[in-house]
């Protein structure tokens, strides 16, 4: 981390920086005097976000003037300058950023530089129907308020001893909208889906003597980092220390971690189920919206389908990237092969059942869209009787139909996708976990 002086020009030029200091709808005005500004920066195709970013920076500070009082604030005048959250509106963008900064790592990965006070996240594409969302996407928005807390903590110099998995594990917990050690998939995107590794992890010979700490080191960053927030949560409730990252309940064993747990907690994976960022989606939703960063992939389990009844979408795809988006269906009765739905920027779509060995490269099989923007496609997947009447699924979509081998049966696990790209889905009915449509 530099402690170089910053100059936020340049890229800023098309953005605006927020003033207002007074608290959001519902927020306690007795507060209001102790709260502390935002120098927000954001592109100007999402400032209409700006209102429900700054709420959350409002909220997580009335939140943590409670849970970090051990740790005093610092007056604004003892800090000179402001804390700034800078938002770009692509990694291009990011890396532009960075490099005119000289701020050190990988811009595309949000980090807060305590020394210039400044968080950087980046959009991971500037895309239409990214810019159309009248609220930031979910996991997003989780993102920022996990930089705020970083922020806000540059303000407790009396925090700065905390080693690093202390200061993730804080910032991660404020993710949460109902900050609280056991999360589930309503309140943090990722809810209880960490736990079961770790419990696979402990019935492994000896694995449960070994110290939370080292286990967690070998974990992906999405365990690791929930399970200090779970940590970090407990000590602060139950120990009133001011460095209670010293003390034995911060260093407990696997084992001890996990017995501190309620039981069954994570036992069921939840569902839907995200993998990689970034999507928007609510338990119960009729709305899907994934984008993914360059060439990466972002992926909802949506949960299981009974196919007792047709199961009816419409998808878009935005014109960023080199987008495909689809779906995948699972069959038990057929475990080495998926049926694929692939749609791209142009709309068009093709689908076929792929060897899980072999993908298929086959071409887009129906007709592109017309028109300059991403329109709305209907898709169709229900079960048929052939003339023999056995029973074999067939997809409908506009022109485009198929229809697909009778060993590919019900049920069917579904997931969305999107790779290098962004697109939207939705239904007339909540789809979201899918095994409501039984
Ligand atoms: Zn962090």
């Amino acid at each position: 981390m530099t402690s170089a002086a910053v100059l936020l020009a340049g890229l800023c030029s098309c953005a605006a920086v927020d003033g207002e200091r007074r608290p959001p709808d519902g927020v306690k005005t007795q507060t209001s005097e102790h709260l502390v500004e935002l120098e927000l920066v954001l592109p100007q195709r999402y400032q209409h976000w700006r209102s429900d970013l700054l709420q959350d920076w409002h909220h997580l500070q009335i939140d943590l003037e409670q849970r970090l009082a051990r740790w005093p604030r610092q007056t604004q005048a003892v800090a000179k300058s402001p804390l700034r959250l800078t938002i770009t509106a692509s990694p291009a963008d990011a890396h532009f950023l960075a490099e005119r900064l000289k701020l050190p790592g990988n811009p595309l990965v949000p980090r807060t530089h305590p020394g210039e006070r400044l968080a950087l996240i980046t959009l991971p594409r500037d895309d239409r129907l990214l810019a159309n969302r009248a609220h930031p996407p979910r996991t997003w928005r989780e993102t920022v308020r996990h930089e705020m807390v970083h922020l806000l903590a540059c303000d407790r110099p009396s925090l700065g001893g905390a080693p690093a998995w202390f200061h993730e594990g804080l910032a991660e917990a404020m993710v949460a909208l109902k900050p609280t050690p056991f999360p589930d998939v309503q309140q943090s995107a990722f809810g209880s889906s960490w736990v079961p590794n770790l419990r696979e992890l402990q019935a492994v010979d000896g694995g449960g003597s070994m110290a939370l700490h080292t286990v967690l080191a070998g974990e992906a960053s999405e365990i690791r980092y929930s399970a200090w927030a779970c940590l970090v949560l407990q000590l602060l409730q139950e120990q009133k220390s001011t460095r209670p990252w010293q003390l034995p309940f911060a260093h407990p064993t696997l084992a001890e971690f996990l017995a501190s747990l309620p039981t069954a907690y994570g036992d069921v994976l939840p569902s839907p189920l995200p993998r990689g960022r970034e999507l928007d989606f609510e338990i119960g939703g009729k709305e899907l919206f994934m984008a993914s960063l360059p060439s990466k992939a972002v992926v909802l389990q949506a949960g299981s389908w009974q196919a007792r009844q047709p199961l009816s979408f419409q998808m878009r795809v935005g014109r960023t990237g080199a987008a495909m988006a689809g779906m995948v269906l699972r069959s038990q009765a057929d475990p080495n092969q998926v049926l694929r739905i692939r749609m791209n920027t142009f709309g068009a779509v093709v689908a076929s059942l792929e060897s899980l060995q072999r993908p298929n490269t086959r071409a887009y099989q129906s007709r592109p869209q017309a028109g300059a923007t991403s329109g709305w496609r209907d898709f169709e997947l229900q079960v048929q009787n052939d003339e023999y009447g056995k029973a074999f699924l067939q997809l409908q979509s506009a022109d485009y139909k198929r229809n697909f081998a009778a060993s590919f049966t019900a049920p069917f696990q579904i997931e969305f996708y999107v790779v290098d790209g962004a697109c939207e889905i939705r239904s007339q009915e909540p789809f979201l976990p899918l095994s409501h449509l039984r």
